[in-house]
């Protein structure tokens, strides 16, 4: 009875006790702040720890239902890909003060890492946070671009990096994505450090001094709130920091596959939608006497677009699967590749889908009312799945890059084995 009327951070506080024991364990890291919080069981009763990648692949495919991923973006987008490195990186103190609200979605967040100057470089930003003198706070300047989500925004967590030649530059690091450096002392410039400069850094946002935020409008995905936000001398304090400094861009490497597992599963939906709505169109509408779908040439159309799709959400669930069964650091070290190729792909299949669709649709697929309304804006939405968390030219490289690397090193690990 005394436990329950603690307040949450205290609960929390009460149960986690070896938690940082569980490192690389953020499932059962979760599962513990959840039952401190009160959450016991998940929609449709089910239990807090068994939920797992196949659960995960469930919600976000459900939540594409609709064929847009703007409405689900908007309301978990920021949740999913900003709360997991608190989760797996932040110490104890930090969970605290933040996990209670944000778990129980009082207060929300977003992953902030691009920047106008840097994308798929993300070794190159350039947002700085520098220990203010009297060493309580990180002054953090910089902008962060395309984040989702706006309005709703509380925190946001961002890796910060530092100009060379600022000479006041300490560490920084902001709570979305971004790269932080290591401290400096005030007054000495600090080396280029590049990617190993990167912190993680959680910004509070709504209202907080400094910060202004604008909504940006993209193609697609009106209700994903993209947003732009400034930073002007913002301070933040210094235990805002997620895990260590200068390992930001780690954190966020880490970060990425659960985010693009989750873009291909989403994407791989709008691609069933947008064919699914063309099947039953062309089965309806006639033309030269006929419906479309007595067309060999129609048949044709669907069948190819229909062969991608079908071999995609094969890949898609069995690679939820994989990751679901596999231990953190080996689907990391064995996926990690693989994951940016899933997602990829799945963003050339949606092209592929989308296309066909809005060719079948005739006139209606270019209408934004009428029949071929929802064929029209998944084709809209094209691009939102295949340029953010990892353009398809960048992923398409990545993979294959990875899968070098794993198989220099397993025929390095073989050659040994055989010598011995
Ligand atoms: C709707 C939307 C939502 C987003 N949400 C977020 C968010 O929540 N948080 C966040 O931090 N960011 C977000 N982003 C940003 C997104 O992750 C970046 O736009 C993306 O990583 C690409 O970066 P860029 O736009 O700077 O393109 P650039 O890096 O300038 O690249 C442009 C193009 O050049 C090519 N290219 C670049 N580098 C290479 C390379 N090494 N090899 C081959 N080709 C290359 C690719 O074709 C690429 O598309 C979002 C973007 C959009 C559009």
């Amino acid at each position: 009875m005394g436990e329950s009327r603690e307040r949450p951070g205290a609960r929390v506080r009460g149960v986690r006790g070896s938690q940082h024991a569980a490192a690389g364990a953020p499932g059962a890291a979760a599962r513990r702040l959840a039952e401190a919080l009160g959450i016991h069981a998940l929609a449709g009763g089910l239990k807090v720890e068994d939920f797992d990648y196949m659960h995960s692949l469930i919600y976000a495919d459900e939540m594409a239902r609709s064929g847009s991923i703007g409405p689900s973006g908007s309301l978990t987008t920021g949740f999913a890909f900003g709360v997991p490195p608190i989760l797996k990186f932040g110490d104890e103190k930090l969970q605290e003060r933040f996990l209670p609200d944000l778990l129980t979605g009082k207060k929300r967040c977003c992953i902030a890492i691009t920047e106008p100057d840097a994308g798929s470089d993300v070794a190159n930003i350039t947002t700085t946070a520098v220990k203010a003198p009297c060493g309580k706070y990180y002054m953090v300047n910089g902008a962060k671009k395309w984040q989702v989500i706006f309005s709703f925004v509380s925190y946001s967590r961002s890796l910060s990096s530092r100009p060379q030649r600022n000479p006041n530059h300490i560490a920084g690091s902001q709570t979305v994505s971004g790269q932080t450096t290591p401290p400096w002392p005030c007054g000495r410039a600090p080396p280029d450090s590049g990617a190993a400069g990167l912190s993680l850094l959680i910004v509070p946002l709504k209202g907080h001094k400094g910060v202004s935020m604008r909504r940006l409008k993209v193609g697609g995905q009106v209700s994903g709130g993209t947003t732009y936000i400034e930073l002007d001398n913002v301070p933040v304090r210094v235990e805002n920091l997620v895990g260590v400094e200068g390992m930001g861009m780690r954190y966020v490497m880490t970060n990425f596959n659960h985010e693009r597992l989750s873009v291909a599963v989403a994407v791989t939906r709008q691609a069933r939608v947008a064919l699914s709505a063309a099947f039953e169109y062309v089965m309806k509408r006639e033309a030269f006497g006929k419906p479309l779908m007595d067309q060999p040439v129609v048949r044709h159309r669907l069948a190819k677009a229909g062969g991608l799709l079908e071999s995609q959400w094969a890949w898609v669930e069995q690679f939820a699967y994989q990751m679901s069964q596999m231990p953190a650091d080996d689907a990391d070290r064995e996926l990690g590749g693989m994951t940016g190729l899933l997602k990829a792909q799945a963003g050339i299949v949606l092209h592929e889908c989308a296309n066909t669709a809005v060719l079948l649709f005739g006139g209606n697929g270019y209408t934004r009312s009428g029949q071929g309304e929802l064929v029209e804006m998944i084709y809209r939405e094209v691009p939102g799945a295949r340029i953010p968390g990892g353009s398809e030219d960048v992923l398409l490289d990545l993979a294959v890059r990875q899968l070098v690397k794993l198989y220099k090193a397993k025929t390095k690990a073989l050659e040994a084995k055989a010598e011995l």
